[in-house]
């Protein structure tokens, strides 16, 4: 909590409770989700908080860093609330995606002998079928 308000300080962000509230939902959880999920396990403490304040939040929150948007594909982004460094596995059937808690920073290194880009980062996906379907 002290990192959010710093942060908001800092660039001079009005910290208002739905942006507090995002973030914190993203913090307590690990399912990677969607605007929509994170409006919808809101929706009964604010009741009057629209989708479109959820992106809005979501928006600034990943500006500011202290969330990861997650592109899967098609349009869609999932949001993160762990910023360091790590890949993601997707379910091709679900749609779940689950955190890989390996950094690929020798990838980095790797990478910068293709190319004359100083290599600062990557994002890493990996696709598959989650424990779950596989069950099925
Ligand atoms: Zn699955
Ligand atoms: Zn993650």
């Amino acid at each position: 909590m002290d990192n959010i308000t710093a942060i908001f300080k800092d660039k001079k962000l009005k910290l208002t409770p739905q942006r507090i509230a995002v973030y914190k939902y993203l913090k307590s959880t690990k399912e990677h989700p969607s605007a929509e999920v994170i409006y919808k396990a809101l929706q009964e403490e604010y009741p009057t908080m629209s989708l479109a304040t959820v992106y809005k939040a979501l928006k600034t929150l990943v500006e500011v860093h202290l969330v990861q948007e997650i592109n899967v594909g098609e349009g869609n982004f999932r949001y993160d609330g762990n910023t360091c460094p790590h890949s993601h596995i997707q379910c091709l059937q679900c749609g779940k995606v689950d955190d890989i808690e390996v950094c690929f920073q020798d990838l980095n290194e790797k990478i910068s002998s293709h190319t004359d880009y100083d290599v600062l980062t990557n994002q890493v996906y990996f696709y598959g079928v989650c424990k779950g379907c596989k069950e099925k």
